[in-house]
């Protein structure tokens, strides 16, 4: 009897699957997501979305292009202000709407 039983660890070596995403140039965070809608065989358009700061914003760009590209173009045009820049969404949230000057009563009651 007995018999040392190395137990295996499989190794599985699964392809993480590496988010794309960067730098936001206004906010900063690194949320900015490329997505990609083919328009012709020669060019598509990049949708550039932050989803820190809710900027958003649609580029044209060669077909041959991956995100990188697109998103440095769009950092490039970003710099140069001559990007349009939409929000995505309306997340606006109003803070502040505290409800201040209830007095607290004091009744003190003595028995
Ligand atoms: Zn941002």
């Amino acid at each position: 009897m007995g018999g040392k039983r190395k137990k295996r660890t499989k190794i599985v070596r699964a392809k993480p699957k590496l988010p794309k995403t960067f730098e936001c140039p206004r906010c900063g965070k690194i949320s900015i997501t490329v997505e990609f809608e083919d328009k012709d065989s020669r060019s598509k358009m990049a949708e550039i979305r932050c989803g820190s700061c809710g900027l958003k914003t649609e580029l044209e760009i060669p077909s041959i292009y991956d995100e990188a590209n697109a998103y440095g173009r769009f950092i490039d045009l970003y710099l140069e202000g001559k990007l349009e820049i939409k929000e995505d969404g309306e997340h606006i949230v109003n803070e502040g709407n505290e409800d201040e000057g209830k007095g607290s009563e004091l009744s003190s009651e003595t028995n």
